[in-house]
């Protein structure tokens, strides 16, 4: 799952990533408001963290402008004041969720658990043929074996799932899994593309994940041409 974190406070910033990324979210930071909005506008989140007060434009007018433009994703509000005036702004903005800092990151993971909950089902689970992910319980599944994937593994593995059939390239790869701003130059995908073959392919008649050449990786069930 693809979550967009617009905070300004570095070590808030940092401290949230470093939890979601631990618990297989992939993040994309924002440090000021027309950067959140540019982000939230451009690429597919499947949650956003918005903190109130941010530079370019405060988390409330962001979060109208959001909703204006018919983004249904949902929000959950940061903020440090504590003042029911500011909640309620936050609300009516059209946030879904609200939580004041400081906060321990087991209740913000808790909220956002709880946000993604009200998504309908067939968003929290993906499948090609007998693979089958659930996005929820971070559980990967060939038929009835469960497959155990690291972080990066599973984030990948999300992505190809989610544009199942569609060639993707490294470079799409990365943004995606590892943030728009990481060095594309890199064997990474690769590398983690083999470690992902040998869980999920490895053993099966049927191969899910296909390598086009000079392009990049396509999950499908159609055998190798
Ligand atoms: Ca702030």
């Amino acid at each position: 799952m693809r979550i967009l974190l617009v905070e300004d406070e570095q070590n808030v910033a940092a401290f949230i990533r470093k939890g979601l990324e631990e618990e297989f979210y992939a993040v994309d930071m924002a440090e000021d408001g027309k950067e959140g909005l540019s982000l939230a506008t451009s690429r597919e989140y499947d949650l956003i963290i918005l903190d109130l007060m941010l530079p370019e434009m405060g988390g409330i007018e962001l979060c109208k402008r959001l909703r204006a433009a018919g983004l249904k994703t949902p929000i959950l509000m940061l903020t440090a004041l504590d003042s029911v005036g500011k909640k309620v702004e936050g609300l009516e903005s059209g946030a879904d969720d609200y939580l004041t800092k400081p906060f321990a990151f087991s209740e913000l993971l808790a909220r956002i658990k709880a946000l993604l909950r009200r998504i309908p089902d067939s968003i929290n689970e993906l499948g090609l043929g007998d693979l089958r992910v659930d996005l929820l319980s971070r559980r990967v599944y060939r038929g009835d074996k469960e497959i155990v994937l690291t972080q990066k593994g599973f984030a990948i593995l999300e992505y190809l799932l989610r544009n199942k059939g569609r060639v993707l390239t490294r470079t799409q790869i990365i943004e995606n899994v590892w943030g728009y701003n990481h060095d594309p130059h890199t064997n990474v995908v690769d590398v983690h593309i083999k470690f992902l073959r040998e869980k999920i392919d490895t053993g099966y008649p049927k191969r899910i994940i296909h390598t086009v050449r000079g392009a990049g990786y396509v999950l499908k069930l159609e055998d190798d041409q």
